[in-house]
């Protein structure tokens, strides 16, 4: 597997897009692992601080509300 911006073999994977990095072309940033619902309605998430990144894709900063799952009739 090479990396997807040179060359050179893949030492990582994107943990948001799944494309794979070498260790020149990694970048980090937060990824959150797991959220559930805190008190007071707030939303406790648990987050891994330096996640590879490649710098390529724009993950959401924020949950993303979908609609409801059609009811099964
Ligand atoms: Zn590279
Ligand atoms: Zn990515």
């Amino acid at each position: 597997m090479t990396c997807h911006q040179c060359e050179r073999t893949a030492a990582g994977i994107c943990r948001f897009c799944g494309r794979a990095l070498c260790p020149d072309h990694f970048k980090t940033r937060p990824f959150i692992m797991a959220a559930m619902p805190g008190k007071n309605g707030s939303i406790s998430v648990l987050p891994v601080e330096d996640a590879l990144h490649c710098g390529i894709c724009h993950p959401h900063d924020d949950f993303v509300e979908l609609p409801p799952p059609a009811a099964a009739t």
